[in-house]
């Protein structure tokens, strides 16, 4: 079966949950029985997310083979099954790039290279890589209509109407219903205007969604519908929710599944929700509460977490309970207010980073919950941080460091591993402090073996895992022995023994630290191992207490 595509374009202002709104659509399909898969086209230049600041754009998502994507991948591999990466996450600059790159070579004969059709080509290559993978493709447009950058994508998926046919393509756009307060008024304005936007470019909208924070009424569809030119049933509310998983059933009691099966001419069964369902009451009725304080330095913008803050909350509702994080800025951190800012926690989380900054109060933390027992989950840089504080404190060595912060350290705990062997690639990596910032990094999933009766195996229930990774520096193996004399397991390895991935302290409850980024691979569905085994600590603490 050929693949069909649906667009979801934005319109009237950004945020408005369109990678959730595509997520969740896949949700309803998979749930019909179909295969889907998800792309992300981005408009802005840099070439991938990955150099980014989280502060601005928000995580950097991981995918298997190793691509650094835009969180809304994240988005579409929690709500779905589908396998991404690197091909189902575009931006400008990687599309400009790859043109650039043959004008060079001098693939084009000397012609002149223009935005059409060159680059709009170029986008549609990347589109259409995708037939066959699945049933369903959908393809979410980042960024506004209207801004000057999204005008190649949108006339890409205009062409692709005419390439493909009407019954092979269909356009999802995602508006907002503003509520007036002082009027007490819903107004539709803003949508009229994105939707004429949409037109001016060629592109009639199929169906509606509209954010709003109350019910529309029939009325308000109806003039929505006369306007916009779109039939009454395909204006659907997408409604302010509590909690994000249930986005896809509210959009299948309005009809939205069936009205783009309808559209693309399809027929499936009935869909299966009962899964989604159970996790909403589960969501709705927790037994316990459990406060997570998570100690990083991009605390004040929950965006820059976003899988982590997931997988906190499929933790919490595998152990029944309700998370509360707690966001600890490491650089507020000092002697005094450590007490303050953890005592309340029933487990602490230190996650990745990078750079210096904050480094010591998170070090602080560590420390806190090594000697009061506190539940600890160390991710990347907290695993790395983890060894450091313990090879200062309890080891007897007070000036060890990772390199990253302090080069000419007498102890390299951490450090840049100049030669390793490469499961993704199968061959002897290469590194060292001057070599491309962006090209060192060990990226996407390897496998890691765990040692039989430590905290990892239990929680895992298997010995052979594959977890997704993004760093540069290692842990130093001249430092194996003395640190486990001290007290420190090694407990999951790299197939050959290698690398460290996973360390833990047997004599506390539970203190377990990960080279790898265990938050990309949960799923409200099926939550991962290490965060229900961290919560079912917490947990425990906490009911101790
Ligand atoms: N900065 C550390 C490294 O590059 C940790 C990275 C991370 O936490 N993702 O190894």
């Amino acid at each position: 079966m050929k693949t069909k595509f649906i667009f979801i374009t934005g319109g009237v202002l950004s945020s408005l949950g369109k990678g959730l709104a595509a997520a969740s659509i896949g949700a309803l399909l998979e749930a019909r029985g179909l295969r889907v898969t998800i792309q992300k086209l981005d408009p802005y230049i840099n070439v991938d997310p990955g150099t980014m600041n989280p502060f601005q754009h928000g995580e950097v998502y991981v995918t298997e083979d190793g691509a650094e994507t835009d969180l809304d991948l994240g988005h579409y591999e929690r709500y779905t099954h589908a396998k991404l990466g690197q091909r189902h996450n575009y931006t400008s600059g990687r599309i400009y790039y790859s043109v650039i790159t043959k004008e060079r070579r001098g693939d084009y004969l000397g012609g002149t290279v223009q935005v059409i059709p060159h680059i709009t080509d170029e986008i549609k290559q990347a589109i259409l890589q995708l037939n066959s993978e699945a049933d369903i493709a959908i393809i979410e447009i980042g960024g506004t209509v209207g801004d000057i950058e999204g005008l190649p994508f949108l006339e890409a998926i205009r062409q692709l109407r005419s390439d493909l046919g009407t019954e092979n393509t269909l356009y999802i756009h995602l508006t907002y219903v503003p509520y007036i307060q002082a009027a007490g008024e819903l107004k539709t304005k803003p949508t009229q205007h994105s939707v004429k936007e949409l037109l001016s470019i060629g592109i009639q909208p199929d169906i509606l969604l509209c954010r709003t924070q109350i019910s529309l009424s029939q009325d308000i569809k109806s003039k929505i519908s006369l306007f916009c030119n779109v039939e009454e049933d395909r204006v659907i509310a997408a409604k302010d929710v509590k909690c994000i998983y249930e986005v896809p059933l509210r959009f299948h009691e309005q009809g939205l599944d069936e009205r783009i099966i309808e559209s693309l001419n399809m027929w499936t069964r009935a869909p299966v929700l009962t899964e989604w369902e159970d996790l909403i009451d589960r969501i709705q009725k927790p037994q316990h509460k459990v406060r997570i304080a998570m100690v990083g330095k991009y605390v004040n913008l929950k965006e820059s977490y976003k899988s982590l803050n997931e997988a906190l909350s499929h933790g919490g509702v595998a152990n029944s309970s309700e998370i509360e994080i707690d966001f600890v800025n490491s650089e507020e951190i000092q002697g005094g207010q450590l007490q303050d800012l953890l005592s309340d926690a029933d487990g602490i989380l230190v996650p990745g980073g990078f750079g210096s900054r904050g480094i010591s109060g998170k070090l602080e933390a560590v420390t806190y919950a090594r000697e009061n027992k506190v539940p600890f989950l160390g991710i990347c840089l907290g695993m790395q941080l983890a060894v450091v504080e313990f090879a200062r404190n309890v080891a007897g060595l007070p000036l060890a460091d990772s390199t990253e912060f302090e080069s000419s350290t007498p102890d390299p705990v951490i450090y840049l591993m100049t030669e390793w062997y490469d499961y993704r690639t199968d061959k002897i990596q290469k590194r060292d402090e001057d070599t491309d910032m962006g090209g060192t990094m060990r990226l996407g999933a390897y496998p890691c073996r765990l040692t039989k009766g430590s905290k990892a195996h239990a929680a895992y229930g298997v010995t052979n895992i594959s977890e997704r990774h993004r760093h540069r520096y290692e842990f130093n193996n001249s430092y194996r022995k003395v640190l486990e004399d001290a007290g420190i397991s090694f407990t999951g390895l790299s197939p050959n023994g290698e690398l460290v991935e996973i360390i833990e302290i047997s004599q506390h409850p539970w203190f377990l630290a990960c080279q790898f980024h265990p938050e990309f691979k949960s799923r409200p569905l099926d939550p991962h191992p290490l965060f229900v085994a961290f919560i079912h600590a917490a947990l425990s603490k906490r009911l101790k207490a």
